[in-house]
């Protein structure tokens, strides 16, 4: 059986990972955007999603393994003037939008992840939402009470 792996984070593993993840029937992948470390610039994801649709893909390949790229700026790594990266996204070619979502649930996050999401409902692009580790149930229905677009700000319960 072939298997469509909606969720990795290719640039976290070896070609010998791969390998073993094709071996075992991964023939498909979507690589979703996210960096280690709150970037201090926003070209530093910009250089991240480049590597993601190029040299990534190219190490599936190696692997025997179909790999698309997701970009995104997940809640995590927002870097300063972090418009200009999504600014960004609306130039580069990839699957979806992923991941993004809330992990603390600030005004940061939320603006950030509003943002992105009126991007991804003008280019028609699906997302990949991460949802927060603590509190997972509560700011995850913040965000479906949200909608985004046009919601009011106030559905965000403070600073967390
Ligand atoms: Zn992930």
């Amino acid at each position: 059986m072939k298997i469509f792996d909606t969720h990795i984070h290719s640039e976290g593993r070896s070609v010998e990972d791969l390998e073993k993840m094709t071996k075992e029937g991964i023939a498909k992948a979507i690589t979703c955007a996210f960096y280690p470390i709150e970037p201090k610039f926003p070209e530093t994801l910009i250089d991240l999603f480049r590597k993601l649709t190029t040299f990534e893909v190219e190490r599936g390949r190696s692997a025997g393994m179909e790999i698309y790229p997701a970009i995104g700026v997940h809640p995590r790594c927002i870097s300063p003037n972090y418009e200009k990266t999504i600014e960004s996204m609306e130039e580069i070619e990839c699957v979806a939008f992923g991941e993004i979502g809330l992990e603390i649930a600030n005004d940061l996050e939320v603006e950030g992840l509003r943002e992105q999401l009126k991007l991804a409902k003008s280019l028609d692009k699906p997302c990949i939402i991460h949802t927060p580790r603590k509190n997972k149930v509560e700011d995850s229905e913040n965000i479906e009470r949200c909608r985004f677009f046009g919601g009011n700000r106030s559905c965000n319960q403070g600073n967390r």
